[in-house]
């Protein structure tokens, strides 16, 4: 009888999420998840982040924001500066990461006083596994990462220990993947330790629905790694949202989702292309003036989100005419855009992405074929699994791998492969029929996964189980 007492306690969890957009969003979403599930929840993080989550994260009683100063001082950044989005190169990047190592000590000082059930943290903290480790809590870990990403990631490094370049072929994964570009070795061995302290947690969380990413997938990674990956997304289907909320979502969008609704309701069902390359990818002028012309070719309507470049005047980055010959055609958004409410609207036809894998399942969930760019991090992965995978998208055949999204890049993707993809998808025809049945099919499995006996919500409810059990058998054992 005991026991049964314990377990209809709920989960005391503290969530870290690393400051970034691709990972404070969906990390978030699941936070909201375990509170409006009866759990008490505390997101800690940083002042500046703080007010950001103040604004885009739906208020719960049973959801606290805990803040611990930024070591601004320490790291050589302006007040305020907390958070990948906010800097536009990479030695501030560098900076911003560098300041979260330094998080540790008020985080466990935190943790120590305030003992939770679990800790739920990005990978991009791997000091949190000690600090799980000392107090004797499960940890969780999360990585923004689709699961298959993480199987490739791993046979590359496998593959490749003693070369100096990694192959873009990736063997022995339930299908042979070659990447269209080669992963600079810097990052891939940023990554080695991180994935393997992930490892050593109580499991990894994804946000993904098992049937996306496919259960071979899943099978594979636990019969490699021996590990647990938890299936719980897509993160941005999971909470009961507002239009506005939505609109909130991340960041404060610079245009209305009303604004939008406005424009896409003019426009006929899937004839816009919605372009945007996520919050980390800074794009140089001529790249822009290529995207520009190639969609002006194309004589597709367009929403297309250009990140604003901070404290640089206004560039010319159009071709002359370009905004008075649009005008009906296109809409572009400089700042921050409610990607998820322009995704859900009938109008879209097509996402040209960047493929970062909040996008991808956001597209997915809402089920709008994609046009692959994949620039920095996994998104050359992510790619692979849109094409070859689950063939809910077409190539514009980006070559280049970038650290971060930033500075100057050598190849510049042509307006006329920009041009030829928009139509491969856009123009009709069998192939782009076949992607559209297919992207049609994962949307309605990604609406029933989060439903009642769908399985998200399965492995969500199964999740809970496994950590209470571990919390009172802890607590008869104490
Ligand atoms: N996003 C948005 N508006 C923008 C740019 C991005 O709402 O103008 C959101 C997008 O919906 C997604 C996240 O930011 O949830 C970006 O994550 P992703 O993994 O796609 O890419 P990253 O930014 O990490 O490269």
């Amino acid at each position: 009888m005991g026991a049964t007492y314990l377990g209809e306690r709920p989960l005391k969890l503290h969530f870290i999420p690393y400051p970034a957009p691709g990972h404070m969003i969906p990390l978030c979403d699941i936070s909201t998840l375990f509170a409006s599930s009866g759990h008490e929840v505390t997101i800690i993080t940083t002042p500046s982040n703080a007010q950001i989550l103040h604004k885009s994260i739906p208020p719960h009683r049973r959801l606290h924001l805990h803040t611990v100063p930024f070591p601004s001082n320490e790291v050589g950044l302006p007040e305020g500066i907390e958070n990948l989005s906010a800097v536009s190169d990479l030695v501030n990047a560098a900076k911003v990461h560098q300041a979260t190592a330094l998080l540790r000590c008020p985080i466990e000082q935190f943790v120590e006083h305030h003992l939770p059930d679990c800790i739920i943290a990005d990978f991009l903290f791997p000091w949190v596994d000690d600090v799980a480790n000392k107090l004797n809590i499960p940890r969780l870990a999360f990585n923004g990462f689709s699961l298959f990403a993480v199987c490739a990631i791993d046979k590359l490094q496998s593959n490749n220990t003693n070369s100096e370049e990694y192959s873009s072929f990736i063997p022995n994964l339930p299908h042979p993947i070659t990447l269209n570009a080669t992963p600079p070795k810097i990052l891939t061995e940023f990554m080695k330790p991180l994935l393997e302290t992930e490892l050593k947690s109580y499991g990894l969380i994804v946000n993904d629905f098992a049937e996306l990413g496919g259960e071979e997938y899943i099978e594979h990674y636990e019969q490699t790694t021996g590990h647990k990956a938890w299936h719980i997304g897509p993160a941005s289907l999971m909470c009961k949202r507002s239009l506005e909320e939505k609109a909130e979502r991340g960041q404060k969008s610079v245009v209305g989702a009303d604004e939008c609704m406005r424009w896409l309701n003019g426009k006929r069902v899937k004839s816009v292309v919605y372009i945007c390359f996520g919050s980390m990818c800074h794009f140089q002028d001529k790249q822009l003036y290529e995207i520009a012309s190639g969609m002006e070719a194309s004589g597709h309507d367009f929403i297309w989100v250009v990140p604003e470049k901070k404290g640089k005047k206004e560039e010319k980055w159009l071709p002359k005419g370009f905004e008075e010959r649009n005008a009906e055609k296109g809409m572009i958004i400089k700042g921050w855009a409610p990607q998820v409410v322009i995704l859900g609207h009938p109008a879209i036809g097509a996402f040209l992405t960047h493929c970062g894998w909040n996008s991808t399942v956001e597209a997915v969930s809402a089920g709008v074929p994609m046009i692959t760019w994949p620039v920095h991090d996994e998104q050359f992965y992510n790619e692979k699994l849109i094409t070859e995978v689950s063939g809910i998208g077409v190539e514009v055949g980006a070559k280049e791998w970038s650290i971060l999204g930033f500075g100057e890049r050598k190849h510049l993707v042509p307006r006329n492969s920009i041009e030829k993809a928009v139509r491969r998808l856009m123009d009709g025809g069998d192939e782009a029929l076949a992607i559209r049945r297919r992207t049609n099919h994962y949307s309605i499995m990604a609406a029933r996964a989060v439903q009642e006996g769908g399985s998200s919500h399965t492995n969500f409810k199964a999740l809970i189980h496994h950590l209470k059990l571990f919390r009172d058998r802890k607590s008869l054992h104490q």
